[in-house]
């Protein structure tokens, strides 16, 4: 599930890696991947790579010519966007947009899962500031917002888990890094955003730079190829039952169906343990 520094560290590798490549041919197997049809993807061919970058967890291929274009790829929970040396089997179900470069490499949007919901639209630079994904977005969440942009967007009446989770209150954070946000500014993920002292937003600011050091981290260990499996380095996410890293209580986690939210009861929920909604629904 890759988030921002996940996002920023295959941006920066495709981007290295395939500026001033050219552009052999451009297909979408997934049938449902493409929500452009005007230019099509095969206006790709003969052009140059530009660059990649990122825009919230969004990857971003700009592709030279006249005009120029910019292919905006959502990924949703399980899409990767990943180089590789040889052209993918058109057997491999996974992949959703093949982008064919010369001398034998591929840019693969790929999808892991049986769902389709990964996507990528082809639109001219200009018109991807104001695709309603990218529009809606909430300042970037790294480099911080300045901490007064950050406290309006986080004044409303939501628990912080989905609240930093909401692309449109801030972009970039998912259901891994929020609860290293959390865990950082020792606040609870049921506290209301509406109920935040100021120095509780600044605890989240101050934390912010979690991002920051994941893509430091990203820089030192990854090289020229991301791998499929990120090494992220995550302190309590996930890590239910080991020990908190800062004061030693034992880690607690709350199950959702699609996620997993990670806390330390001591430092952020003043010892409260919180009701596990999996084992309270199997216990009915
Ligand atoms: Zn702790």
């Amino acid at each position: 599930m890759p988030e921002l520094p996940e996002v920023e560290i295959t941006a920066r590798r495709i981007g290295a890696a395939l500026a001033g490549a050219e552009v052999e041919s451009a297909i979408a197997p997934g049938m449902v991947a493409m929500k452009t049809v005007k230019p099509p993807l095969s206006d790709l061919e003969g052009r140059t790579i530009a660059g990649t970058r990122r825009i919230g967890k969004m990857p971003i291929v700009d592709i030279g010519g006249d005009p120029e274009l910019s292919l905006l790829v959502h990924l949703m929970s399980a899409g990767r966007l990943q180089l590789y040396d040889k052209r993918a089997s058109m057997k491999d179900r996974r992949s959703r947009v093949l982008i064919r470069i010369e001398g034998g490499r591929e840019l693969r949007l790929r999808e892991f899962g049986t769902k389709q919901r990964a996507w990528a639209k082809l639109l001219p630079p200009a018109e991807v500031e104001s695709d309603e994904m990218v529009a809606t977005l909430g300042p970037e969440a790294w480099p911080a917002p300045p901490l007064d942009e950050l406290a309006e967007a986080l004044r409303q009446p939501r628990h912080l888990h989905p609240l930093l989770r909401d692309q449109r209150t801030i972009a970039g954070v998912g259901r891994s890094w929020v609860d290293e946000i959390l865990w950082e500014a020792k606040l609870s993920p049921f506290k209301k955003g509406a109920d935040l002292e100021d120095d509780e937003v600044e605890a989240i600011y101050d934390s912010l730079h979690v991002l920051g050091d994941a893509i430091d981290h990203y820089e030192k260990v990854i090289g020229e190829t991301v791998p499929d499996k990120m090494p992220m380095p995550l302190k309590v996410h996930r890590r239910q039952g080991d020990p908190c890293p800062r004061c030693g209580t034992e880690l607690e986690a709350v199950h959702f169906s699609e996620h997993v939210m990670t806390y330390c009861p001591e430092e952020q929920t003043e010892g409260k343990v919180l009701k596990d909604r999996r084992l309270s629904r199997l216990l009915k």
